[in-house]
């Protein structure tokens, strides 16, 4: 599996002199898979420039397939819905797996960002590509370009936020991204989702500090995403979904003590890494 990152902040965008080394999008993960089909987590506005990348190949001819899994649909994970390029390309084809009460709540949710009031294209039916919804059923494992897909509902303030562990040729990437966990830290189905991945890549939105301040956003501390790395023994972990505010210094602060809360409880073989937009990771 081949892992790219195209968007990694959370909540909304945020472009400028301060974020231009970890990027300024919202959440959007590219995973190629071992036989070369191409999943998606979440699109946010990172899926712009994915998008720009693919009509250069098949999709720019309306012969790419890809699949979509979302982890909710708050604006960071759905806003680069409308500028995915390769949604207007006719013959391109899509699966979009997400929600949790319908694959018809979830075509209601993302044909709502495209109505008249927000955006001039007016329904997901004038995009050309052909797509379908399918919605996630958790703990129940399902078959995603030859890969197996598993999901676990996180809790995430007043709603949740799936987490998706994706087994590919005999690697396991896991991806929880929103996850607000409650007191006692990951639940035994968020470490169970993590089990042994090669790359988990957790929200890491807020030093401990500042989560104590913001625990009603739902989202994640730096030391959770490191103690569901420790629990889960995955063999690499990237902090990932930057609260909107921290510049590129504070996250090379976020990734450096991150390292240190790992040693400090003898996780020394687990490798830490700040995603960033344009980073490649192998499994
Ligand atoms: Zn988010």
């Amino acid at each position: 599996m081949e892992v790219t990152f195209w968007g990694v902040r959370g909540s909304i965008p945020s472009p400028g002199p301060a974020t231009v080394r970890y990027g300024g999008n919202t959440s959007c993960v590219a995973v190629r898979l071992g036989n070369g089909e191409l999943v998606v987590l979440d699109c946010g506005t990172g899926a712009r420039n994915l998008g720009l990348q693919l009509l250069s190949g098949p999709f720019g001819q309306g012969q790419g397939r890809a699949t979509f899994l979302l982890s909710h649909a708050h604006w960071d994970h759905i806003q680069g819905f409308p500028f995915f390029g390769p949604f207007y390309v006719t013959g391109n084809s899509f699966v979009i797996h997400g929600g949790d009460r319908g694959s018809h709540l979830l075509e209601t949710v993302l044909e709502g960002q495209m109505a008249a009031q927000y955006f001039p294209v007016q329904t997901i039916k004038n995009m050309g590509a052909q797509i379908e919804m399918r919605a996630v059923v958790p703990a129940e494992p399902f078959a995603v370009n030859g890969a197996t897909v598993r999901a676990h509902a996180n809790p995430h303030g007043p709603t949740h936020a799936f987490a998706y562990r994706i087994e590919d040729a005999g690697r396991v990437l896991a991806y929880a991204s929103d996850a607000g966990y409650g007191q006692d830290g990951p639940s035994a189905g968020a470490i169970a989702l993590c089990q042994g991945a090669d790359l988990l890549i957790h929200d890491s939105t807020f030093t401990p500090e500042d989560r104590a301040l913001r625990i009603a956003r739902g989202l994640s501390s730096l030391e959770d995403a490191v103690e569901c790395a420790v629990r889960a023994g995955v063999k690499r972990l990237a902090l990932f979904h930057y609260d909107q505010d921290y510049s590129d210094h504070q996250v090379d602060q976020l990734v450096a003590r991150g390292r240190r809360l790992l040693d400090d409880r003898g996780a020394t073989g687990i490798e830490i890494v700040g995603a960033a937009e344009g980073l490649t990771l192998t499994l």
